[in-house]
């Protein structure tokens, strides 16, 4: 017979016991305890009283947790569901307090429950007949001794306080609050799901509030400041959702749909384009009721797109917008522009790679804000174009090669343009901003376009423009040891990654949202490198075979030790373009040589 796990009154004495010791006889906690209501895992227990605090798993049986059935029926629900009960736990913790006890981190329970964005992460996941929620706490320490009583007040007391507080004894309204959620992200889902055959790249719902509260920060604006958005009568649609009351009210959401094809936003400076965009590259993932842009709904294939000198760039077809570099000192022939390398990229040459490589793997739409692009990449003018032969200047602006893309890739662009109204010849659509009001001004623009006196020319782009090549990573550029050391990985915030001794930068990425995206790009990377990157494929199906991994088996499947179902750490689900782009910003990559 297997001798039953022991139980909380257990733990408290086995930490009562240990309570003056050195810090280490904290691991003999490590393992399975049960609870009336729970079983509490300890998965890892930290080092010393300032390293990262301890891993602890709280294991809850659907059975007693009594969620609404409702709730979990299917996977977009179960992650919304999960989304919610990781936010109530965060709220829970916050509400019972549990004392800050002695040195370092003792005493600090956290859940990392997200932010704005709700992502599918590690935090809170359902197995078959059991919730669990993946923590950190800091077991107390006088010095470097272990203060085993507070540490037994802290897990036999206040976690499950906490525990029960969040997930156990709800209240109706908490209920409520649950569904509403859930079907509020569903609601987002149906719409995303329906974009594409309604002929949109976006969706803003009447009544969102898109401004933030400042500039650092993801909450809305308070709403007697906040002009709520109004779709302009001409981009109005409407859309069925599944359930009535979540998100917006009653079953029809109405707003702006934004065509695919090429759309302008034009308005005058701080009348709130940016801010239209914004809302927009961030709704290619839901967002909860309250957030003020619940009802706004992206296509997940949308790319921000901006310039980025300095970066990196390594084999990339950039042929569409630069060719014909001048030759270098001393050289006869320039450096081809169909695998294009370089360590320190200008403003348009890394605007045209990012655009390059985000087609490359599937990107449906591009989003571009003036406020980020290099005016050299976005325009020539009439004048530049009689004073410099197009001979003699190497990029071809976006705005010649915006109709190819969508015409000929099918891959769309939206772009905020304030500055230059030479996008009016290529545009299928303008909206213009005005006071945070969205307006129809298409077919003034279009007049005005034809208006003799405001023709600009458009020389046809001397290329037709190709679909940029697939790119073959090879393994030599992913290199995680550290010296002789063990592989070493690790990322800070939404901006950097380290790599083994590589720095990959991430900061002009702008649609990674969360810290635990990046430490999930991170594993990817090293995942990739280990399993999916072979000298034969092709970043495209690499990717596709972590996306498979991650619908299989969640951002547990990252844990790089493979300790099934233990604490992996603290990861949300990226795209495929953020993945993508670490990789494209490492500095060591190698790719294989094209055939040519
Ligand atoms: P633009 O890109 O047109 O220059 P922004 O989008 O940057 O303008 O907006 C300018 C300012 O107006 C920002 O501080 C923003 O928070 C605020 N703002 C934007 N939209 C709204 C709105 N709907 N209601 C109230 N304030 C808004
Ligand atoms: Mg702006």
């Amino acid at each position: 017979m297997p001798t039953p796990t022991p139980d909380s009154a257990q733990l408290a004495a086995t930490l009562e016991r240990l309570d003056g010791r050195g810090y280490k006889a904290y691991r003999d906690i490590e393992g399975e305890w049960t609870f009336s209501e729970f079983t509490l895992f300890i998965d890892r227990v930290q080092a010393d009283p300032f390293a990262d605090p301890s891993k602890l798993r709280i294991r809850v049986p659907l059975e007693v947790a009594a969620l609404p059935a409702r709730a979990l029926g299917n996977r977009t629900r179960q992650v919304a569901a999960a989304a919610w009960l990781a936010r109530a736990f965060r709220r829970s913790i916050r509400e019972v307090g549990p004392r800050r006890a002695g040195t370092g981190k003792g005493g600090l329970v956290s859940i990392d429950a997200g932010g704005a964005e709700v992502l599918e992460r590690t935090a809170v996941v359902f197995g078959e007949h059991w919730v669990e929620a993946r923590i950190e706490v800091g077991l107390p320490a006088a010095g470097r001794r272990a203060l085993g009583g507070e540490a037994a007040s802290l897990l036999t007391h206040d976690l499950r306080e906490i525990a029960t507080r969040a997930w156990i004894d709800r209240r109706d309204e908490d209920d409520r609050s649950l569904l509403e959620f859930v079907d509020c992200v569903e609601n987002q889902e149906s719409i995303r799901r329906q974009l594409r055959e309604r002929g949109l790249i976006a969706f803003v719902g009447d009544g969102a509030i898109l401004p933030r509260e400042s500039g650092a920060s993801e909450r809305p604006m308070l709403a007697r400041d906040a002009v709520p958005f109004s779709s302009p009568q001409a981009f109005g649609v409407e859309f069925q959702v599944p359930h009535a009351d979540a998100g917006a009210k009653g079953q029809v959401w109405r707003g702006m749909g934004i065509p695919r094809g090429i759309v302008l936003m034009v308005g005058g400076g701080y009348h709130g384009k940016t801010t239209v965009l914004r809302a927009i590259e961030r709704a290619v993932v839901a967002h909860g009721p309250g957030d003020g842009r619940e009802t706004v709904v992206a296509d997940p294939g949308l790319v921000k797109i901006r310039a980025e000198d300095g970066r990196a760039v390594t084999g990339v077809d950039i042929q569409n917008f630069i060719d014909r570099l001048p030759p270098a000192p001393g050289r006869k022939t320039a450096k081809s522009t169909r695998h294009f390398s370089t360590s320190d990229a200008s403003g348009s040459t890394s605007q045209a790679a990012n655009i390059a490589e985000a087609i490359e793997i599937g990107a449906s739409g591009l989003l571009l804000d003036e406020d980020t692009c290099a005016t050299n990449f976005m325009v020539r003018d009439a004048r530049m174009q009689a004073l410099v032969h197009p001979r003699d200047e190497p990029i071809t602006p976006f705005v010649d090669r915006v109709r190819a893309l969508y015409d000929d890739l099918g891959v769309s662009s939206l772009i905020v343009m304030g500055g230059s109204g030479d996008y009016f010849d290529v545009a299928d659509a303008v909206i213009e901003m005005k006071a945070y009001q969205a307006l129809d001004v298409t077919a003034r623009a279009q007049a005005i376009a034809k208006k003799d006196g405001y023709k600009t020319p458009r020389p046809a782009p001397m290329t037709p423009l190709r679909r940029p090549d697939p790119r073959i990573p090879l393994r030599a550029g992913f290199d995680a040891r550290r010296g002789r050391r063990e592989v070493k990985i690790s990322s800070r915030d939404n901006e950097e990654i380290v790599y083994g001794t590589t720095k990959i930068d991430l900061r002009a990425v702008e649609q990674l949202f969360d810290p635990s995206q990046t430490r999930a790009i991170a594993s990817a990377l090293h995942v990739m490198a280990i399993d999916g990157i072979d000298e034969i494929r092709s970043l495209d199906s690499v990717l596709d075979e972590i996306e498979h991994l991650f619908d299989q088996e969640g951002l547990d499947g990252l844990d790089p030790l493979r300790r099934k179902g233990r604490h992996p750490g603290a990861l949300a689900r990226p795209r495929r373009f953020e993945i993508a782009a670490a990789l494209n910003r490492m500095r060591t990559l190698q790719i294989a040589d094209a055939k040519a």
